[in-house]
């Protein structure tokens, strides 16, 4: 997708782009059926579409051409990467995403300026939630999660690429997928949703509580508010990741939660919703202008709520620049 503009859907019937150095034009393999689907990009790479009664692994093996390394996407199906070690036995065959993933991680002004455009598409529909748009009590996560989702759309995402509602008890799960549960009066309702626009990524979380905000969580939410400020203002360029993670979870440990402060800060964020770089505990990977990641710190406890504040920040030479910037607090709303 990053070298080719083309998104191809991962599945049984490969795809791939084949390109060797100092080779002719790069090939691209399709299914036969999916050639249409391939934009023309003439000098950029050819597309040789292939019949089911074909053998595509042996294609692709041999316009490799006995190459003695090979570089692979980390998302190459395992059925299709074994297939290639079978007919070429003496070639190693390495993860791309060290060398790809650096490359991706760092953008240009045009892949700056799609971030935070479409970062400022899922603002939008953050900032409905808190001023209580988007009916909450009395309706399914699930319900809440697709009124979400057509708002991503109404906006200008052209797909919603992941919507986590969780209400209650379920908010505890960092990860958790939206289910008939109804939404009741007076607790958490967390939402993490984004999708992309032109080719890139937003992602965004807002916590909401149905009613008055008991004490306890607003002083909470004082302290990751606080985390997530102080990392926020961590990422500049020179620092190391690994020095961002520690600015947020610094500050919930000192609040008594670093417990339950259970990922690492962020995620690098592009034309996939998780890429390099990690914000993460011992990376020593540096910040540089260019980089674009998530800052979501949480505290989950479990059995009662869980609560994450998330914006991804692109990097400019002076730090970090937040594409949200809707209300950084819990909201309380009736809805
Ligand atoms: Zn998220
Ligand atoms: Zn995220």
């Amino acid at each position: 997708m990053y070298l080719t503009g083309y998104h191809a859907s991962s599945m049984e019937r490969i795809t791939a782009f084949v390109a060797t150095p100092g080779a002719n034009t790069p090939e691209m393999f399709v299914p036969k059926i999916e050639v249409p689907l391939v934009p023309e990009q003439p000098g950029v790479y050819t597309v040789s579409g292939w019949d089911d009664d074909q053998d595509p692994v042996q294609m692709i093996a041999e316009a490799l051409g006995g190459a003695r390394k090979v570089l692979v996407s980390d998302e190459l199906w395992a059925v299709h990467l074994l297939g290639l070690q079978r007919r070429m036995p003496d070639t190693e065959f390495v993860s791309f995403s060290d060398s790809l993933g650096g490359l991706r991680s760092v953008k240009n002004d045009d892949e700056m300026l799609a971030i935070q455009t479409v970062g400022g598409l899922a603002n939008q529909v953050a900032a409905a939630l808190q001023n209580g748009e988007i009916p909450l009590v009395g309706r399914s996560e699930k319900e809440i999660a697709a009124d979400i989702s057509q708002r991503l759309r109404d906006v200008g995402h052209e797909t919603v690429e992941f919507c986590i509602v969780a209400s209650g008890p379920n908010s505890a799960s960092p990860h958790h997928h939206p289910t008939d549960r109804i939404v009741q009066a007076g607790e958490m309702v967390l939402c993490d949703f984004g999708g992309k626009h032109q080719g890139y990524c937003s992602d965004i979380t807002r916590c909401v509580w149905t009613g008055p905000i008991p004490d306890d969580v607003a002083a909470t939410w004082d302290t990751l508010k606080k985390a997530q400020q102080a990392a926020v203002d961590a990422a500049r360029p020179g620092a190391t990741l690994g020095e961002v993670d520690a600015a947020a979870r610094d500050v919930i440990a000192d609040a008594g939660f670093g417990d339950q402060f259970i990922h690492r800060t962020g995620h690098g964020i592009g034309t996939e919703v998780h890429e390099q770089p990690y914000v993460k505990s011992g990376n020593d990977e540096v910040v540089v202008e260019g980089h674009a990641f998530s800052i979501e710190p949480g505290i989950y406890i479990a059995g009662q709520w869980g609560m994450r504040l998330e914006d991804i920040v692109v990097i400019s030479d002076s730090g970090a620049i937040r594409c949200s910037t809707t209300n950084h607090n819990i909201v309380s709303v009736d809805a």
